[in-house]
């Protein structure tokens, strides 16, 4: 079966090495596989999109030597989240996120997960107030779904109800949910293989229940654990760490930057190295090395 694979990034800012491992990772899957590999744009958030920081996204991408088979941008692809969103059971929702807190106060279930679940407050009674924007929520199935990660080979099952709760599928600003978006094209691009951050296994589950309800296909999933610094501090441009933006500017080696990247992941390169020398590196590892 051929493979396609993507690299789908939010241009909410430079890239930082933390990204770039993950856009290394995600194009050596595909490449090593001889499979295609896209690149998506999720510029849907457009409080959080930086103008410009797609183009940026594009020229690091190329400077490493990560190439693309296709590109695609969330922002030009709203028909087709408007009609997945019709195909599924879903119910306004006007309350504030005070609102949801008192609920959830209120009530005697605590939220069992590390993640805040709506109470449910509008999905038996329609919104009190009709004048109020409205987000819409997918009443998610009454069910447990568990995915398998390919690399770590760990198992992460959810109760949906219990630990997800009905979740915005549409922002009462309009804007579509990274969920829904996500699941719409992979399935669409018609993505085998999807390469990412550890910071997205909780949200596959619930992904992967979209999927089920819309007919889709399931691709499989590889988490890429994020990049921590020497104290075990997530690696963030917060903390200091230098933009690719900055590095090529400074006319630092692509190639270097590179090694340092395959060195972060424990494998034996030469201190120079391109994206295609990784590639025989990347198929010989084993499913144990793969674990990161
Ligand atoms: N756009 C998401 C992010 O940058 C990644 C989405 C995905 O790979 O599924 O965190
Ligand atoms: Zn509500």
């Amino acid at each position: 079966m051929s493979v396609t694979g993507r690299y789908a990034p939010s241009p909410t800012g430079a890239m930082h090495l933390g990204n770039a491992r993950t856009a290394l990772l995600a194009w050596l899957h595909s490449r090593a596989q001889g499979g295609r590999h896209l690149l998506r744009i999720e510029d849907l958030d457009t409080g959080r999109v930086r103008p410009g920081a797609a183009d940026l996204i594009e020229r690091d991408l190329l400077w490493l030597g990560l190439d693309w088979d296709a590109g695609y941008r969330q922002s030009e692809r709203l028909d087709l989240y408007a009609s997945a969103l019709e195909r599924l059971d879903t119910y306004p929702c006007t309350c504030t996120r005070r609102e949801i807190q008192a609920a959830m106060q209120a009530s005697a279930s605590a939220p069992h997960g590390p993640e805040a679940v709506y109470p449910g407050t509008c999905a038996a009674a329609a919104p009190a107030d009709p004048n109020r924007p409205a987000a819409q929520r997918w009443r998610v199935p009454d069910a447990t779904i568990c995915v398998e990660d390919g690399w770590s080979n760990e198992t992460l099952c959810q109760y949906l109800p219990g630990e997800v709760g009905d979740f915005v599928l549409r922002r009462n600003d309009g804007v579509y949910a990274y969920h829904l978006a996500v699941v719409v094209d992979d399935a669409e691009m018609q993505v085998t293989d999807v390469v990412r951050g550890a910071d997205l296994l909780p949200s596959t589950p619930r992904q992967v229940a979209l999927q089920r309800a819309l007919g889709y296909a399931t691709p499989r999933y590889f988490h890429v654990p994020l990049m921590t610094d020497f104290r075990g501090e997530r690696l963030a441009k917060r903390g200091g760490a230098p933009s690719l933006e900055a590095l090529r500017e400074s006319g630092a080696s692509p190639r270097r930057l590179l090694a340092a990247l395959a060195l972060s992941l424990g494998w034996n390169v030469p201190p120079e190295v391109s994206a295609h020398e990784l590639l025989p590196c990347y198929r010989e590892l084993t499913m144990y090395e793969k674990h990161f």
